[in-house]
Order: structure tokens, then C-alpha cells, then sequence
């Protein structure tokens, strides 16, 4: 007799192999799963209509050691690889991708990033207080006239005699400016992209009121605004001009938790539509008995294992010190347009009650599509892979 290869969903096409490489990374993935579902879900919906951060959430992942997945140990980090990244990601987002995208701005784009690219006194200064949640993170790359352009970006600073920078200009979009108490900030120096430490407080240093917007409500964003900041000599990561480097570095693992972020959106959905069509009957059957309803299910199914397959192979080869451009490009390419489908297929399947605030499925339809601009529009993975590729096989 054939034996079924699981009794889950998310196991039973045979990748689990893949989607939990390890017995480290399944123990990860109940640890989260089982803080996700008991205190992430039940808060989502109200965050979402409030567009609130909840920030004590945050420092409850900071206990469960979360906050630091990717960072030594020796900092107050986990130590752990990009799948882990990929499977906190996963796992939140299926509850509330508003709270996950503000804890990837800070355990991704600030803690990952500042940790990878700084120095020892920088690591030892920032990162223990952001592993614990004490204090919140968040990056500055994107400005008013440089989104996808980010490299015509128009922030500058520029060394005074004491040998401290003198910044100015302002940035746009930055998940967790409101609220964050430490970031990480790209300008130009000489013509050429660096970054920076920036604190809150600092002398000419403002952020401004909250940006509201369609999804991932649990997130806030603002502009951040530079007047002539002071920023210590110690605060220089990496050497001047050379920010090019950790940026694309960075934006790399980026682009793969948003991929798991998607993946996440998508598995969701799916479970919801089989459990609304399994119990819903309309002409006096369950509506899991039409063929029209059985292919959103069927193909919101086979491409959410799709993007979890892509998304957790390519995990296996994107690290501080490996480059793969190409695979995080291709993979959020992938993913994002998956989640919104199969958001949408889910809203289809469950009709009214899809499209209502009884139901998770329209916070995660309008979240969705959030993956398919936020850290490089699909436009720019067409450009970057398109670009990377023909000039492989030249
Ligand atoms: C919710 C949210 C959170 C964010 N969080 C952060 C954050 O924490 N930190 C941060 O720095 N940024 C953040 N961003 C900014 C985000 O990374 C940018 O929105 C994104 O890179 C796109 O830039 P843009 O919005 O300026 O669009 P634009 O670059 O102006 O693009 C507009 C359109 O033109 C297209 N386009 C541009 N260039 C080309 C081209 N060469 N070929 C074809 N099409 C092109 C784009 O694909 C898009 O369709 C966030 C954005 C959102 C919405």
C-alpha cells in the first residue's frame, strides 16, 4: 500500500528537506510557528486597522532570540543561516505580515546589515540592545527622487575639520522611522555611497509623521530628514565610498526573506480556502466539489510549493560571504506575484466572507502586494536579472 508522505500541508509535496534542512532549523520552525499562532494572529487585525506597530511583539521576539537569527552568538544573535531567516519570515508573515515586514526592517535590513558591514566597536555598541528588542532599527536607502534609481540618491555628507560628517538630505518609505531608536543611512561622500550610524536625537536629525498606506499596516513608515547632522567619525561603517558593496550584499538576504514573506501570505491563503470550501455548500453541495473552485485550490497549492521550494534552495547559497544576486532576484521575481494570486484566489473562493474583515484573507490580499515593490519592484529584478544574465553568457 502507498503511504502518504505526510499529514500536513506544508510537507506533503516532499520538500520538507528542503524547507527545514536541519533538525535546527524544524526546531526553529515549531518554536515560531507556535508563538506566531498564540500571540502574533490574535493581535494582527487590530494593528492592521489601527496602523500600529506593536512594539512590545517585537521585544517578545527578542526573548525567543529572533531579533538576531543571522548574528553571532557573541552579540546576542542566534547564529543561525538565511533559512532560519527564511522561516521566521515564513512563519510570522502567515499571521501578520505588517509586524513581520517592521521586524525585517529591523532584524534584516539594521541588525544583519550593521553587524556584517561594521566594525567591532560598532558591533559591540549597537547590536546586543537591538537583540533584545530594547531598541528598534530601521534603514535609510530610498529617497524622494531615487527609488529604484537608488544609486542617484541625492543625501550627502561631508568631512569637517575634527574629521566628523556633516549630513544632509532626507529619505522616504523607511519601515520603522517613527519608531526606531538606531539607523542605518546611506549617503553620498565625495560623489560616492557610504553609510552611516544615525541615532535618534541627534542634532538635526527628524523624522517625519506617519505615511499611511493600502497593506502591511502592522509596519509604519515615514521620511527621515537630515539638516546639517553631525555624524561622529566612529559612525563611518565600512571605509568612505564603499557602500555600494554592503548595500547589494544586504539587499540580497532581503530580497529572499521578502520571498519567505510571500510564501508565507501564500501558504496561509491556501489553508483558508480549504477550509472555507470544505464547509461551505452552495446547490446543495460543498463547494469543494467544483472543478472551478478545485483549480484556485489546485494551483494556489502548487504555487505556493513552487516559491517555497525556490525560495528555501536558494537560501541554501545566499551569505555574508557568497553573492547570489541572480538567485534572491529570481526568487522574489517568483514569489511576490505568487502571494497576491493566491491571495486572490483565496478572496474568490470564500466570495463575501473572503472580501471581509471576518476574514484574514483581505488583510493578506492588500499585504501582498506590497512584495512586489518593497526592497526592488519587479521591473527592477526584470532589469537586474535580464542584465546579470546576458552578461553571463557573454
Ligand atoms: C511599505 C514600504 C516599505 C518600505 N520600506 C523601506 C525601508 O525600510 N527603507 C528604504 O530605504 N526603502 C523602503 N521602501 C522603498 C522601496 O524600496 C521603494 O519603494 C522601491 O525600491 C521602489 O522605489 P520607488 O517607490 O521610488 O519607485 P520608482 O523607482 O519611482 O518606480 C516607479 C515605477 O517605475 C518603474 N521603473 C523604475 N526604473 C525602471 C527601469 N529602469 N525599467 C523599468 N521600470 C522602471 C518601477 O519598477 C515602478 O514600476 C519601502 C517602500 C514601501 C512601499
Amino acid at each position: 500500500m502507498l503511504r502518504r508522505t505526510c499529514s500536513r500541508f506544508a510537507a506533503c509535496s516532499g520538500i520538507d528537506f528542503l524547507i527545514n534542512p536541519t533538525p535546527e532549523h524544524k526546531a526553529l520552525r515549531e518554536t515560531v510557528r507556535k508563538f506566531a499562532e498564540e500571540e502574533v494572529g490574535p493581535q494582527a487585525a487590530q494593528h492592521d486597522l489601527e496602523g500600529k506597530f506593536n512594539r512590545p511583539l517585537l521585544k517578545r521576539c527578542g526573548d525567543l532570540g529572533l531579533l538576531g537569527i543571522t548574528v553571532p552568538e557573541s552579540v546576542g544573535g542566534s547564529n543561525m543561516d538565511a533559512a532560519a531567516a527564511c522561516i521566521v519570515h515564513e512563519e510570522l508573515s502567515r499571521q501578520d505580515p505588517g509586524f513581520c515586514l517592521a521586524y525585517l526592517a529591523h532584524s534584516c535590513l539594521f541588525v544583519n546589515n550593521l553587524y556584517w558591514s561594521g566594525n567591532e566597536a560598532q558591533r559591540k555598541k549597537y547590536i546586543p540592545k537591538v537583540c533584545t528588542g530594547e531598541h528598534v532599527g530601521a534603514m535609510g536607502m530610498s529617497e524622494p527622487g531615487a527609488g529604484t534609481d537608488v544609486l542617484g540618491m541625492r543625501s550627502n555628507a561631508v568631512k569637517n575639520a575634527s574629521g566628523d560628517y556633516v549630513l544632509n538630505g532626507s529619505k522616504i518609505w523607511i519601515t520603522n522611522g517613527d519608531v526606531a531608536d538606531v539607523y542605518l543611512v546611506y549617503a553620498k561622500v565625495d560623489g560616492r555611497i557610504t553609510s552611516f550610524i544615525i541615532e535618534r536625537g541627534m542634532k538635526g536629525f527628524t523624522n517625519g509623521n506617519k505615511i499611511d498606506k493600502l497593506g502591511m499596516r502592522a509596519s509604519t513608515m515615514c521620511e527621515l530628514f537630515f539638516d546639517n547632522v553631525v555624524v561622529p567619525k566612529e559612525n563611518l561603517i565600512g571605509e568612505e565610498g564603499k557602500g555600494v558593496k554592503t548595500m547589494m550584499r544586504n539587499l540580497e538576504i532581503e530580497r529572499l526573506v521578502l520571498a519567505a514573506m510571500a510564501v508565507g501570505i501564500a501558504g496561509r491563503c491556501v489553508d483558508e480556502m480549504i477550509k472555507y470550501a470544505n464547509t461551505r455548500s452552495a446547490f446543495g453541495q460543498k463547494i469543494n466539489n467544483y472543478g472551478q473552485i478545485q483549480r484556485y485550490i489546485a494551483e494556489g497549492y502548487t504555487e505556493t510549493e513552487a516559491a517555497k521550494a525556490l525560495t528555501y534552495a536558494v537560501s541554501r547559497s545566499v551569505s555574508p560571504g557568497v553573492q547570489n544576486r541572480i538567485g534572491s532576484d529570481a526568487t522574489k521575481l517568483f514569489a511576490a506575484p505568487v502571494s497576491k494570486r493566491v491571495a486572490d484566489n483565496a478572496m474568490q473562493v470564500m466570495g463575501g466572507m473572503g472580501y471581509s474583515k471576518m476574514m484574514p484573507v483581505e488583510r493578506l490580499w492588500r499585504d501582498a502586494k506590497l512584495l512586489e515593490i518593497g526592497g526592488g519592484t519587479i521591473e527592477a529584478h526584470h532589469k537586474n536579472l535580464a542584465k546579470d544574465l546576458t552578461s553571463e553568457l557573454k
